[in-house]
């Protein structure tokens, strides 16, 4: 690295052990480095210098020179202002301050030569601008007037010890003072003259002083590429590493269990992106290298048809299969759709979870070591040691999301020969998000639906239209359908929760004395659980009251309203998949959504999403939106730290697309990036915190 850059930031100029604590504290700047890549978060263009005479009360910002005539304070206490004529020639202007007068008026002068700058408004006819910046003018010389200046973030700790944006702006100039020679590349000579980047210098220096718009958005470009195309080329370096060391099962032909079912037992016809998605697998799965993919689909898109046709496979080519689901409904629900779509072919398919009875478990535990065992469904429980298999070839992790990286880790280690690896998503990701937590997985989507599904009606309702939706959930169980309420359940204040959903059940059942009302949470025991779900699925009951112990993958075709209290206190995709629980019959289905009047204006956004449409995807880019990517589910276990410092994946879709391309066309042509000239590659990606993306290797 620059001799200079390493160097502590209390050592800068201008900085000193007070401000360097602050930096620390606040902002995370320990070094010359990290206050260089401290990157403003907007820019104002103060370029363009304007005459009095020209100013409206629409404009952003105005820059004009011009002298002060006289100035005067009005009032006192904190009805004080001050006022100070300014003009041109062209006209004139008000300058109003209501807040630090004393210390504004100490350094006003009259009769000299300045630049005033802020947000114009016309007020009875005259122009003034509240609070502007105020510079003297000096003929030739480029200060922040006439340049493109760049705003800091601080925080209000930063502010009250007068380290503002200026201040910081300033400190980025007395870095580069300090430096005695250009920042050395971070990209090989080679690469940046073939796609014609800035050098790295050069882009900081604009980044922080725009020579002018043309400049700053190739800075922009240069630094967001880098920053996108080193975490590509991370992800694809580990993936082809994983291709060229495992080979995995050879999966070399499609046998009588696939084809029987295919032709024999398939319920209804695959959709066309099941299909694709199939051929996908199996030209991946007898390729000689051990597959590690991503299947994505919206809710309700019949990913659990495509996992078992391909667990199929693997049973042709005598290996063992699996699937792990995050919850016990969901893994007793999966168990019961596999042995009643594989019934009469004779295979042995069994179910383990934390409440399968010890006798049971012996049983399993010996089956699955002697190679008897074919299909095994089944929570966290299929990842204990105790769990042998005799040849797993394939394994299928549904919402995958819910598992953490060393669960995920455990599966695949449980061969000599690493097994196939499909893991499922329970909602879309938005593609930029996808490439980059799961940019070393193959990633296959399912964008159709099922034909003759209608979708999902949803409807917004404030509390206190509640007796009409009341009527309206009376007039669908008349009809012969099933209806959810959804409670919030909120970790932190999980007794609170509880009790909000005893008093609904008790409510509810109030309301509806002539229906039979079941009730499931996280707090019941398995069995419990258990036996109230079968209840609903068996239309023992009209209405299930749960918390969002339902969320994932609970499938109740005849169950057709799904009410949401509390709404606004839902995540987006978590809206989107409960919402996902109904629609899957014949029937109409509806989504009501209750709430509260008062609601934040993000709650608001989330809420007319869910109403205007059921595309997973787009809810997934408008959840991304607001959140941000850090946030995201699924983003969190994947360890990777999203401080991205300039890329924006909401954004930059397309510089990140072009900056897998590249990464991805280094890595074919020299897999270990042992070429001389990739060297710099090699050693940048050396630099990168290993703790970033040690989950990538196993996913
Ligand atoms: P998800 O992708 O959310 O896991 P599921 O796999 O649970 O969705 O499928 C949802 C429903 O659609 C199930 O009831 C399933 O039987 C049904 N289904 C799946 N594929 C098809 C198809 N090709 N045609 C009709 N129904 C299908
Ligand atoms: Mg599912």
């Amino acid at each position: 690295m620059h001799p200079d850059v390493t160097q502590e930031i209390k050592y800068l100029k201008g900085v000193g052990p007070k401000r360097a604590e602050l930096f620390n504290k606040e902002l995370n700047i320990h070094t010359f480095y990290d206050l260089l890549y401290y990157f403003p978060y907007k820019y104002v263009d103060r370029t363009k210098f304007y005459k009095v005479r020209e100013i409206s009360g629409s404009m952003q910002h105005v820059q004009v020179i011009g002298k002060i005539e006289s100035f005067e304070q009005v009032g006192v206490g904190h009805k004080a202002r001050l006022t100070a004529v300014f003009t041109d020639g062209t006209g004139f202007l008000e300058l109003v301050w209501f807040k630090g007068i004393k210390w504004v008026k100490q350094g006003l002068k009259t009769g000299v030569k300045m630049v005033a700058f802020g947000k114009p408004s016309v007020f009875n006819g005259c122009v003034n601008i509240v609070h502007p910046e105020l510079e003297i003018y000096e003929e030739g010389k480029k200060t922040v007037s006439g340049s493109i200046q760049a705003f800091y973030n601080t925080t209000e700790k930063m502010k009250k010890n007068y380290l503002v944006s200026k201040s910081i702006l300033k400190l980025q100039y007395n870095l580069f003072s300090a430096f005695k020679q250009p920042l050395p590349e971070t990209l090989p000579y080679w690469f940046v003259k073939k796609q014609k980047l800035m050098p790295l210098h050069e882009a900081l220096l604009n980044i922080h002083f725009p020579e002018n718009n043309h400049q700053l958005k190739r800075a922009q470009f240069r630094l967001k590429l880098e920053e996108l195309f080193f975490i590509q080329l991370k992800l694809l370096s580990i993936k082809s590493y994983r291709q060229r060391k495992f080979k995995g099962h050879v999966f070399s032909k499609i046998g009588d269990h696939f084809n029987q079912f295919f032709h024999q037992h398939l319920p209804f016809e695959l959709t066309g992106a099941q299909k694709r998605v199939i051929k996908e697998i199996r030209y991946d799965v007898g390729s000689g290298h051990q597959m590690n993919r991503l299947l994505q689909g919206d809710v309700g898109s019949g990913k659990t048809l495509v996992a078992l046709m391909c667990m199929l496979m693997a049973l042709d080519n005598n290996t063992q299969t699996c699937l792990m689901a995050p919850t016990e409904i969901l893994a007793v629900q999966h168990f019961l759709t596999f042995t009643s779509m594989l019934d009469s072919m004779g295979l042995n398919i069994r179910l383990l979870t934390g409440s399968t009875r010890a006798k049971e478990r012996r049983e399993i535990h010996h089956e699955l070591e002697t190679g008897n065992l074919h299909i095994l469904v089944g929570t966290h429980a299929l990842i204990e040691d105790k769990v042998v298999f005799n040849n797993l070839g394939f394994v299928v992790i549904d919402e995958q999301h819910r598992f953490g990286v060393a669960q995920r880790a455990k599966l695949w280690s449980k061969n000599t020969v690493p097994p196939h690896v499909l893991v499922m998503t329970a909602t879309p990701i938005p593609r930029t998000l996808a490439m980059t937590v799961y940019g070393d997985l193959d990633v296959s989507v399912i964008d159709e639906l099922p034909p003759g599904r209608k979708p999902v009606k949803t409807i917004h309702f404030y509390d206190k239209k509640r007796a009409k939706v009341f009527d309206f959930v009376r007039s669908e169980i008349e009809k012969g359908r099933q209806v959810y309420f959804v409670y919030p359940l909120i970790e932190e204040s999980e007794k609170l929760d509880l009790e909000n959903l005893y008093d609904g059940f008790d409510l509810i059942k109030q309301a509806f004395p002539q229906y039979r009302v079941t009730m499931v949470h996280g707090r019941m025991k398995p069995a419990e659980k258990d036996a109230a779900m079968k209840r609903f699925k068996a239309k023992e009951a009209e209405i299930l009251v749960s918390t969002t112990v339902i969320e994932v993958g609970v499938d109740v075709p005849n169950a057709s309203v799904m009410v949401i209290e509390s709404s606004e206190r839902f995540g987006l995709s978590q809206l989107h998949q409960l919402r996902g629980r109904v629609g899957r019959g014949a029937d109409q289905s509806y989504c009501v959504l209750m709430s509260s009047y008062k609601l934040s204006k993000e709650s608001n956004i989330r809420l007319e999403t869910m109403v205007r449409t059921t595309d997973g995807f787009e809810i997934a880019e408008t959840d991304m939106k607001l959140r941000g990517p850090g946030d995201m589910e699924g983003t969190q276990q994947s360890g990777l730290g999203f401080d991205l410092k300039i890329a924006q994946l909401g954004k930059d879709g397309q510089i990140l697309s072009f900056a897998r391309n590249l990464a991805n066309e280094i890595i074919e042509n020299d897999p270990a990036l042992s070429d001389d000239r990739n060297q710099k590659f090699k050693q940048q990606l050396r630099k990168m915190k290993k703790t970033e993306f040690n989950w990538s290797s196993i996913s």
